[in-house]
């Protein structure tokens, strides 16, 4: 039986059949069913997790659909600034990048940082330059703006608020005291992997939230936030109200739960999403143990998600019922 196992999500938030419509929740099965095969047919051919947590977010970011690489949300200049962040599980090599301007596909350029081995984050123009030098493909920063996306910033501003992804119902939403709609909802890519040789890997990439001040930056591309990887222990990549997942160092947290504490998968994640929600944020994670247990829980209306667990069946959801 093979040890390959493979769970992306594509964002969570208040995710609700209504406002989603049959069309498009058509068309987001449809890419996670697509992209979820593709990385598990590599893992199948004996591809490394790390090789296929990358290409799978590649794809995610690809897709208009999610919020990163082309199609992400506008910050309050109406720039894209992108985060991303990969770790290898068997040594816990890293690479990430924040507030990038340019590379097409940002998630290759941490990538590349990894695989240079000097430095584990690089910000900003900066983070260009070096994608310049190493031949990562660029793009003009306009090059990601898609229309819904100037729409949304519009809106956001219009009614002074950060907001987050997929909130094509916007309205004009309750605000709460952190400046935050609870309406709100995320579409930050994600991958983990557990490859046939037992190895951990984890991607995840985003352009944050609508709106935001530029040089803000969440947890996404923040090893132990909402990133991680240890063959040891887990591979885990979070989706959610990034602030909250920096302060509670959630990748790390579940980590360390089941390292010192002996806790299981489902009771580790169970109890940080617990602290995320106490804090007042909400949001998911996708993670795979050392032991092969594949988990996707989360504490907002629905996660956009796919995976293979132990059965080898691809299974794909959206809504917090539809399992
Ligand atoms: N966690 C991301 C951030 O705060 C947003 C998301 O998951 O959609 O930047």
């Amino acid at each position: 039986m093979t040890l390959a196992r493979i769970a992306l999500h594509g964002g969570a938030g208040v995710i609700d059949r209504q406002h989603l419509g049959p069309e498009r929740e058509a068309r987001y099965r449809g890419e996670l069913q697509r992209i979820a095969a593709a990385a598990w047919a590599r893992l199948e051919t004996g591809a490394s997790a790390l090789d296929v947590v990358e290409s799978a977010v590649r794809d995610l970011e690809n897709c208009p659909l999610f919020n990163a690489g082309h199609g992400a949300v506008l910050n309050h200049d109406g720039v894209v600034e992108q985060d991303a962040a990969i770790m290898d599980g068997r040594q816990r090599a890293a690479g990430a990048v924040a507030a990038a301007l340019r590379p097409r596909n940002p998630i290759a350029l941490a990538r590349r940082i990894l695989d240079d081995g000097q430095h584990v984050m690089l910000v900003g123009p900066n983070a260009d330059r070096f994608a310049e030098s190493c031949g990562i493909p660029r793009v003009d920063n306009t090059w990601f703006i898609t229309p819904d996306r100037q729409a949304q910033l519009e809106m956001a501003r219009a009614e002074g608020r950060v907001s987050l992804d997929h909130d094509q119902h916007a309205g004009p939403a309750p605000v709460t005291a952190s400046g935050h709609s609870p309406d709100d909802k995320r579409g930050t890519v994600g991958a983990v992997a557990r490859d046939a040789h037992g190895h951990l890997a984890a991607a995840t990439s985003t352009g944050g939230m609508t709106n935001k001040r530029p040089g803000r930056v969440g947890d996404s591309p923040l090893i132990g936030a909402g990133t991680w990887a240890d063959d040891a222990t887990v591979c885990v990549s979070a989706t959610g109200h990034g602030e909250y997942f920096i302060r509670c160092v959630v990748g790390h947290d579940i980590h360390a739960r089941i390292a010192y504490g002996g806790q299981d998968l489902r009771s580790a994640c169970g109890a940080v999403l617990d602290r995320v929600a106490a804090m007042g944020g909400d949001g998911g994670l996708i993670a795979i143990a050392a032991n092969g247990e594949v988990l996707l829980p989360f504490n907002s209306a629905g996660m956009y998600r796919a995976w293979v667990a132990a059965d080898g069946v691809l299974r794909v959801a959206i809504y917090g019922d539809d399992d």
